[in-house]
């Protein structure tokens, strides 16, 4: 099959060829011609398989095909939003819409937190057909009046799952409560949990429904390779491993913001470029570290999960679990970022003691037993008791408030308070307990971005 069977128009067919692609991937076969139809969506489909594409193609072709409507005011209303989790995640599907839609004569714009309001304001004052948005600062156009969103023709909830695990649910349901009743949803996520589903039934009126991976495998073509070490030898490891094999574009994930800055400052140490990127880094910062990395000049990135979410770097060739992620369906995510869109990647994890529970939590996850090897030179100490875990860095809040415990596994949610204490969370899978805390009354912001308090809910935009 290629895209021009998919019944696409010709200016949509043009941008994908000279962008480079030539087969649909199965998502894309599959949601394109769902979306075209006019329907709803319900698709499940993990970062990395080229959902992107698969509802951004059918929406250009959608507005191009269909003059807008002028409103009262007579100004061309927005057509299509899309909400995504992170700031990130917005960027980059708002760069696919300009690249795909690049003949289609359709203006866009992405629109998140952490950046000043005010060019944004300016911006929404001219055309904008297609609007891809964080719901935080979406929320906050909806309460300054500067947004006009009752036009709307097609919605996508990109990663819903993840907008949920975010805090998110109650900033989702104010923007739906601003929208025409008639319009087109579509709604992605990576997995299916409950919560989705009664979002879903809310939401999508007879959808199709399309599910390309299975639920929480890993790609087939991502190598994946656990070295067990000594906690406090990862540093060392991690710095062999680069140079001898020369790993020259290496994504690191750490569990805690602080973690993240520490290592990037020992790699720097060791001659190995490296940048931090999590939710206390500026925008600018982390848009010049992504792009630095992106473009081949850094050697390594060290993220945490949420910075890293979102991120789109077509081939990256190796990912490092320096601390596994104390939920499960992380360590997917994690690893989603290298063999995309079939290329090969290789995703590595350093597991000290303390983390075999987690790593155990994530074979059950997987259904796949993921073997530990020894590093010569790095055997780790046969006596080695476990410690408990930290979960945050100590002096601010944590990467992802209320995401303390293992979500798949954990034990009832605990508040807030309970969880920012750092350790001694259990590490590893206890008994089966319900899905992830809710937000948070008071309107914390997670992201480690001082609260606001005006809003129920994390932010991350
Ligand atoms: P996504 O899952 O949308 O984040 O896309 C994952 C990666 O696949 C991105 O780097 C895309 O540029 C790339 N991609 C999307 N569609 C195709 C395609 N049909 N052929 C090759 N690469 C693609």
């Amino acid at each position: 099959m290629n895209f021009s069977d998919l019944g696409l128009a010709e200016e949509i067919l043009r941008a994908v060829t000279e962008h480079g692609y030539t087969t649909p991937t199965p998502i894309q076969a599959q949601a394109i011609p769902a979306v075209l139809s006019g329907g709803d969506l319900m698709a499940g489909a993990q970062t990395g398989t080229g959902k992107t594409a698969g509802f951004v193609l059918p929406i250009l072709q959608r507005l191009s095909s269909k003059p807008a409507q002028a409103t009262a005011g007579g100004r061309s209303p927005i057509r299509a939003l899309i909400l995504t989790p992170t700031r990130e995640l917005a960027a980059q599907v708002e760069e696919s819409v300009r690249t795909y839609g690049k003949y289609a004569r359709l203006s866009s714009m992405a629109m998140f937190g952490g950046v000043s309001i005010n060019p944004q304001i300016q911006r929404l004052k001219s055309r904008l057909d297609i609007l891809v948005a964080t719901p935080g600062r979406l929320l906050d156009h909806v309460q300054q009046r500067t947004i006009d969103l009752s036009h709307v023709e097609i919605l996508v909830l990109d990663e819903a799952d993840r907008m949920l695990d975010m805090g998110f649910i109650k900033d989702i349901k104010k923007v739906l409560a601003l929208l025409p009743k008639q319009r087109q949803n579509l709604l992605f996520s990576a997995t299916f949990s409950d919560e989705i589903k009664t979002l879903a039934d809310g939401l999508l009126n007879n959808p199709a429904l399309i599910e390309v991976a299975r639920r929480n495998a890993t790609a087939e073509n991502i190598a994946q390779k656990v070295y067990e070490v000594n906690r406090d030898q990862k540093r060392q490891v991690l710095t062999h491993l680069i140079k001898t094999h020369q790993w020259y574009q290496v994504l690191v994930f750490t569990r805690t913001k602080h973690g993240a800055n520490r290592l990037a400052e020992q790699l720097g140490k060791d001659d190995i470029p490296a940048l931090a990127i999590h939710g206390n880094k500026s925008q600018g910062a982390r848009t010049r570290a992504l792009a630095e990395f992106k473009s081949g000049k850094l050697q390594v990135l060290v993220a945490t999960d949420i910075a890293a979410r979102g991120i789109d770097i077509s081939e990256l060739p190796h990912v490092v679990n320096y601390e596994l992620p104390n939920i499960s369906e992380d360590y997917v995510h994690r690893i989603g970022r290298t063999g995309r869109a079939g290329a090969d990647g290789e995703a590595t994890s350093l597991v000290c003691v303390d983390e075999f529970d987690y790593l155990k939590g994530i074979e059950r996850l997987i259904k796949r037993s993921l073997p530990r090897e020894i590093i010569p030179g790095f055997e780790p100490d046969p006596n080695a008791r476990a410690q408990p875990i930290q979960m945050r860095s100590q002096d601010h809040q944590g990467q992802r408030s209320g995401r303390g415990q293992p979500r798949s596994t954990s034990s009832p949610a605990k508040p807030r308070s309970a969880q920012a204490k750092p350790g001694p969370a259990k590490p590893g899978p206890s008994k089966p307990g319900p899905a992830r805390p809710k937000a948070r009354p008071g309107g914390e912001i997670s992201g480690g971005r001082p609260s606001s308090g005006h809003r129920s809910g994390g932010r991350h935009s």
